[in-house]
C-alpha cells in the first residue's frame, strides 16, 4: 500500500491492500489460534495504510483517521475503498470435544501402562490368575467384552483372546492385551467353538 507510485489512488491501494489480507486469512483460517493472529493483522494492516494514506494525500495522521477512519468502520474511502479485514473471515478450525465420560465402563491407563502394572510383580513371582483376572475385569469395567453385560468377579472370566496354544509359555499369553472379560455364558461359549 505504501511503496507504490505517487499517482496510484488511495482506493487503488485500499483495494490491493484488501486482496493480500483476504488472501491471508483465507489461507490461515484453518489455523488454531487464527482468530488472535487475524486481530493482530488487522492492527498492522489499519496502520500500514493510514501511513499510506497519509503519504499519499500529505497529510497528518490525525486528519487521515478523522477523514478515512471515522465512526470506527475501519479504513475506508467512500463504498469502494474500503481496508477488508481478516477477522471477518470465518475460522475453520474445529475444536474436538473431549471423548465423554461413561460411568463403569471408563479407563484411563493405556493398556501399555496396566501392562506394567501387572508386569512389575511378575519379576519376583508369576503373577496369580486372581491378579490378572482382577486387572482385566477393572480395564473392562466390569463388563462381559462380547456381549456387555455387567459382572463381577465370580460371574466373569479372564479369557485369552489368542488361545494359549498359540504362544511359547503361558506367560507369554498371560498379557493384559491378550486378555477380556467374559461372562460365564460368553466364555462358555467361546470355549466351546476354540
Ligand atoms: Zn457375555
Amino acid at each position: 500500500m505504501r511503496w507504490q507510485p505517487t499517482q496510484e489512488s488511495g482506493v487503488a491501494r485500499i483495494v490491493r491492500g484488501s486482496a493480500v489480507i483476504t488472501g491471508w486469512a483465507n489461507y490461515y483460517r484453518i489455523a488454531h489460534d487464527f482468530n488472535r493472529i487475524a486481530n493482530q493483522a488487522d492492527y498492522h494492516a489499519f496502520w500500514i495504510g493510514v501511513k499510506a494514506l497519509c503519504r499519499r494525500y500529505d497529510i497528518t495522521t490525525a486528519q487521515c483517521i478523522k477523514r478515512y477512519a471515522a465512526n470506527n468502520l475501519g479504513l475506508h474511502i467512500g463504498e469502494a475503498g474500503v481496508l477488508k479485514r481478516a477477522q471477518d473471515v470465518a475460522s475453520t478450525y474445529k475444536q474436538a470435544a473431549p471423548e465423554p465420560y461413561d460411568p463403569g465402563t471408563g479407563c484411563y491407563l493405556e493398556d501399555a501402562d496396566w501392562e506394567e502394572v501387572v508386569r512389575r510383580p511378575e519379576s519376583r513371582q508369576r503373577p496369580s490368575r486372581m491378579d490378572f483376572k482382577a486387572w482385566t475385569l477393572f480395564r473392562d469395567g466390569n463388563r462381559c467384552r462380547h456381549c456387555g453385560t455387567r459382572v463381577t468377579w465370580e460371574t466373569s472370566e479372564a479369557d485369552h483372546i489368542e488361545p494359549v496354544r498359540n504362544f511359547a509359555s503361558y506367560s507369554q499369553a498371560t498379557r493384559l492385551l491378550n486378555l477380556q472379560t467374559l461372562c460365564l455364558p460368553c466364555h462358555k461359549e467361546k470355549s466351546r467353538i476354540d
